[in-house]
């Protein structure tokens, strides 16, 4: 098989100058890698022409030759030529990119491996923490700043969360060099195929230690206490998850935090129950002021409020407080109502004082229950209600 021409291979004038000929060769390189292509002859054949066409033109003596012999100035076979019959191995080809390509040795990192960033990649991030915090309905109204105090994984003091006893103990992972990665060639039925892997050596930080720090043993951690501050915003309800960002357990060998993950409950409360931004209370007053009416004083999730009870109030009556209740999370201007429920208190016992009087109350004609406006059961209320 007649050989192509090694400029026409790679793309480039006769007259291109060494760094033309690299961005060249970079660039179909890129096109024709195996972990691209993978399972393609024919981009394998082409990637390997391209690495000839290369170790070729890139090497002065070579490429004077070539342009002087053509392939027989440069042939495998002839004394100044390297490597087989075939020209060169997979093996030869990916050696040589680490100065086309970087310390990797790989182009596809960053956009195939994707694990490979600006920044070192260092330990394990740490797990996150999970808490249960109990707030009052007055805290949920308001909002509330809550101290929290959480056993953790924290840093270690003494070495910084490195792990090492000194910075003299600190040395570039000898397994990858300080890369943090390694390049393995596989063997496959379809040739050589390079992948590159976390360095087992270092799991990627590209350090290795040398005297481990007696504190944490080398882990970078330790068992701490920390009181954290955790701001809880208005609103909040049962079942809600918070989170706060690296407030977890830090991770080992000075790798990111987790986070903290708080979880809401509410505490039971005195008077009131909770029914969305609502507020719900149960008001008892006896059957004389609901007949004659009068003015009772109710509590709020602030300040004590005085209602008027007007005359002739039947029991299910609903009061509402406006803007007494709960806001919606994060948005202050939206808030509920407290909802005041009417009962009437029914006495448990009787001096015979007070029989003697409900006795002649009972006679009277104006006690009789009568079908009326205002003189609607619960059941009817609920009927209103849906309807
Ligand atoms: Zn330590
Ligand atoms: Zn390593």
């Amino acid at each position: 098989m007649a050989k192509r021409d090694y400029y026409e291979i790679l793309g480039v004038a006769k007259s291109s100058d060494a760094a033309e000929i690299k961005k060249a060769y970079r660039k179909v390189a890129i096109k024709y890698h195996p972990d691209k292509n993978p399972d393609d002859k024919a981009a394998e054949e082409k990637f390997k022409e391209a690495a000839e066409a290369y170790e070729v033109l890139s090497n002065e003596d070579k490429k004077a030759r070539y342009d002087r012999y053509g392939h027989a100035g440069v042939d495998p076979q002839s004394a100044y030529g390297g490597g087989g019959s075939g020209g060169m191995t997979m093996d030869d080809i990916f050696s040589n990119f680490s100065d086309i390509f970087g310390d990797s040795g790989s182009p596809f990192e960053s956009f195939f491996g994707g694990s490979r960033t600006s920044t070192r990649r260092r330990g394990q991030k740490g797990s996150n923490l999970r808490i249960k915090v109990a707030l009052t309905y007055e805290e949920i109204a308001e909002g509330v700043t809550k101290k929290v105090k959480v056993k953790k994984q924290g840093t270690c003091d003494s070495c910084g969360g490195s792990g090492a006893k000194d910075s003299g103990s600190v040395q570039n992972c000898t397994t990858c060099g300080g890369s943090g990665y390694v390049r393995q060639i596989k063997s496959t039925f379809l040739g050589q195929m390079q992948t590159t892997t976390v360095c087992p050596g270092c799991n990627g930080s590209g350090q290795q230690i040398t005297s481990k720090c007696t504190s944490c043993k080398g882990d970078g951690r330790r068992a701490i206490e920390e009181t954290i501050e955790i701001d809880i915003p208005a609103g909040v309800e049962e079942g809600m998850q918070l989170s706060m960002r690296g407030k977890g357990n830090a991770g080992p060998n000075s790798g990111s935090s987790g986070d903290l993950l708080i979880m809401i409950e509410e505490k039971k409360h005195k008077y009131f129950t909770r029914d969305g931004q609502n507020i719900m209370f149960d008001l008892f007053i006896n059957f004389a002021d609901a007949a004659l009416g009068t003015s009772v004083e109710v509590p709020t999730l602030s300040k004590p409020v005085k209602i008027t009870i007007p005359p002739g109030t039947p029991p299910g009556k609903i009061f509402r407080l406006r803007s007494k209740g709960l806001p919606v999370v994060q948005s202050y201007n939206q808030r509920g109502d407290q909802l005041i429920n009417v009962n009437i208190w029914t006495p448990q016992t009787l001096t015979p004082e007070e029989r003697l009087l409900l006795e002649q109350m009972r006679e009277m004609e104006n006690f009789q229950p009568k079908e009326g406006k205002d003189q609607k059961g619960f059941f009817a209320r609920m009927k209103d209600f849906f309807e």
